[in-house]
């Protein structure tokens, strides 16, 4: 039988944090202060996070979502304490994925048959047939540059849109680590594609993180769907920077392709891809 704890993939990534992987691709993480937990995403919300966060930590816990896509939120309803990005909520102030494309509200139910149809396991006392996105109902807005408090350090906010236009990532400076949500995506490339992206706030975004690990602020980027980076490979701001600004300026090749989330441009980067809606372009 599949209990939560083989669900999740568990590892170390700092002396004071793990990353929480789910369905191989998406992950999530637990950062540890003397006074507070901070749990920074909340996956596709099939296995029981607020489970696995108890087992590996026994202080309070604040939830901080970097954004609103439902692989970022599905186990959000389970914690007292969420924190987002004011234009991440719903217009009645709430986290949900209700009211959106199609794409996003259909893409959970898929990945469960998929899973299913790859004959893999899911947790016990899963309900494929009940499975869905429970919204949040009570949220408290955190603003760019606002810290959380962990005792020993803070993490602090830092404003990161383009994928989502109050995208979210957080900095723990002591640490050096920035943990990044989706400002980098599935393959090192760019999602640029979906409801709300703005590739040009995402150019801006690449500076501020170049500005950000040249001050010395970070030396390691920890995404939800990538393998952490670190030293000489964050010189990947520049060249998806690069290559985004040659996107905007229409002078380079891209596929027409239908996506889970509609129609897109698929550009390569140095090998990675990046899709961005056709009407931006
Ligand atoms: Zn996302």
């Amino acid at each position: 039988m599949n209990r939560t704890d083989e669900w999740y993939d568990v590892e170390r990534v700092t002396d004071s944090s793990y990353r929480i992987m789910e369905v191989e691709k998406y992950g999530q993480y637990l950062v540890t202060g003397t006074e507070r937990a901070l749990v920074i995403d909340a996956g596709v919300g099939i296995g029981d996070l607020r489970g696995l966060v108890t087992e590996l930590v026994d202080a309070p816990v604040t939830l901080l979502l970097t954004h609103w896509h439902w692989d970022h939120i599905g186990n959000a309803a389970q914690f007292d304490d969420v924190r987002i990005h004011e234009d991440e909520r719903t217009a009645d102030g709430r986290v949900a994925i209700d009211g959106l494309s199609t794409e996003f509200v259909d893409r959970p139910a898929e990945l469960v048959e998929e899973w299913q149809a790859a004959g893999k396991p899911l947790p016990d006392g899963f309900r494929p047939e009940t499975y869905a996105i429970d919204p949040v109902e009570d949220v408290t807005p955190i603003s760019p540059g606002e810290s959380i408090d962990l005792g020993d350090r803070s993490l602090e906010s830092v404003h990161t849109p383009g994928h989502s236009p109050g995208h979210l990532s957080m900095l723990d400076r002591e640490k050096e680590v920035l943990y990044g949500g989706d400002v980098i995506h599935i393959d090192g490339g760019l999602y640029l594609h979906l409801e709300r992206c703005d590739p040009r706030a995402c150019l801006e975004t690449f500076e501020r993180l170049i500005d950000l690990r040249d001050d010395g602020a970070f030396d390691t980027l920890l995404t939800c769907h990538n393998r952490p980076l670190a030293g000489s490979e964050l010189t990947v701001f520049e060249t998806l920077r690069d290559g985004l600004q040659q996107i905007l300026d229409r002078e380079a090749d891209f596929e027409l392709v239908t996506t889970d989330y509609g129609r897109a441009h698929r550009y390569e980067v140095e090998g990675s891809p990046v899709f961005v809606d056709p009407a931006a372009v």
